[in-house]
């Protein structure tokens, strides 16, 4: 199959709040008060032409355009009164190839059993191993576009979406080759990312060390060598992955020329410094960190890409110290951290709500750290996470009039759209190009 494209120019027009994220240059993913300011238009306009955005500013000029007057017979109108439209969102962090659910650990946790509780017991990250290894590769590349299609229903345009539930050479590149599958029946970006560094699969138990040099010597070169991933993750945490360990996979990766990210401080500290030599893209989840760590963290270009969906669903009454991160000046994203375990959400408007309530963002701070900053946390902010000229046409429609209905109505979907380099890839609430 194809992916979609539409050919016709389109144009947006009379929208409520037209948020820009117009940045004020290339130096960085943004930090403290620059995370305030969205670049509203108030009755704006966007013209889009070969998967581009070619021009952004106000309906009236907008109508009163040479070329736009000319050839308005061959452009899609869409009338976005009353709504707010925004750069598409940039979920930098998801695990989307897994096959089930997880409703026994789902149930154990209600009862009372921790994280680490459950993964003793055999369930857990491993529990989903089987599944996945068993699994053809048909089947679950329709099941990562399931989630995909999922994902652009709330608005999202672009995601980071990793392996790390096959945990052997085959599986590792089978489930990356999903990604793949599902990616070129998508007309939204998909980055995707190894994460064979997820847990020692069961046959290692005893035999991390070897487990690392499976990741290191086979996995990494091979989805190199097979472009089949942008970055390596790993998850560096107790009952995961050492530092030491975690080093050695990095190295591996800068080798092999790919990027760096990791699951980092999520159960238990690890200190940064020497994780950041490396210089990783982002480290994600950061709940346990200490003043020193955030210092470097706020002296360095590495985002911190904040998962709440997590906390929420384990049930977790501490969120990662948002307002602390900020105050110091550290680049902040949020993703979904969609996984069977932990996440079980795509919802982007949702993770932007869990910010603001529980990690006391503010609205504006929320929509910066989902969209350019999630671009800067895949190296995609030449082309993603604004609406500037020359940028991808990625944008999500959203049926409230004020942008701070977003993460305002709980669990409710207001997305009314989503396009993806021009292309429509999502749409409800009796939405209709006119
Ligand atoms: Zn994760």
């Amino acid at each position: 199959m194809k992916k979609p494209r539409t050919d016709s120019p389109l144009l947006l027009v009379n929208i409520g709040q037209l948020l820009t994220l117009r940045s004020g240059g290339d130096s960085g993913p943004w930090r403290g008060a620059a995370l305030k300011e969205l670049g509203i238009i108030e009755d704006g306009a966007i013209l889009c032409m070969g998967g581009n955005i070619v021009s952004v500013g106000k309906t009236k000029d907008a109508v009163r355009d040479q070329w736009i007057k000319k050839n308005g017979k061959n452009i899609v109108e869409i009338d976005c009164s009353n709504k707010v439209v925004l750069p598409g969102f940039v979920d930098s962090h998801t695990h989307p190839a897994f096959v089930s659910p997880r409703l026994v650990d789902f149930e154990k946790r209600i009862a009372g059993a921790t994280y680490e509780q459950i993964a003793d017991a055999g369930g857990g990250i491993r529990s989903s191993v089987e599944a996945v290894r068993k699994a053809g590769k048909s089947q679950l590349s329709e099941k990562i576009l399931c989630a995909l299609n999922e994902m652009a229903a709330g608005g999202t345009t672009t995601l980071e979406a990793k392996s790390g539930y096959g945990l052997s050479l085959d599986s590792e590149l089978k489930s990356l080759e999903a990604i793949r599958e599902a990616a070129a029946k998508w007309a939204g970006t998909v980055v995707p990312t190894l994460l064979g560094a997820h847990v020692v699969p069961k046959e290692f138990q005893d035999r991390r060390k070897e487990y690392v040099d499976l990741v290191c010597e086979e996995m990494i070169p091979q989805a190199a060598k097979r472009k089949l991933a942008r970055f390596v993750d790993v998850f560096c945490d107790r009952g995961a992955f050492n530092e030491e360990d975690s080093l050695r996979i990095f190295a591996a990766a800068q080798k092999s020329g790919l990027g760096i990210r990791a699951h980092v401080s999520q159960l238990a500290r690890t200190s940064l410094k020497r994780i950041l030599r490396f210089r990783p893209a982002s480290l994600d989840h950061v709940d346990h960190v200490n003043d020193s760590d955030i210092s470097l963290l706020g002296s360095s270009d590495t985002v911190a890409t904040l998962v709440p969906g997590a906390n929420y669903f384990l049930g977790l009454d501490k969120y990662p110290p948002a307002r602390k991160l900020l105050d110091a000046g550290v680049a902040i994203a949020l993703a979904s951290d969609y996984n069977p375990g932990s996440s079980p959400t795509t919802s982007m408007p949702f993770v932007l709500s869990l910010a603001c309530t529980q990690m006391k963002m503010s609205p504006a701070e929320a929509i910066a750290a989902a969209t350019i900053n999630g671009a800067w946390a895949l190296g995609l902010h030449h082309r993603k996470g604004s609406i500037e000229t020359g940028k991808n046409a990625d944008l999500a429609i959203f049926d409230v009039p004020d942008y701070r209905e977003i993460p305002y109505w709980i669990a409710t979907d207001m997305c009314a759209a989503a396009f993806a380099s021009g292309s429509i890839i999502a749409s409800s609430r009796g939405f209709e190009r006119s």
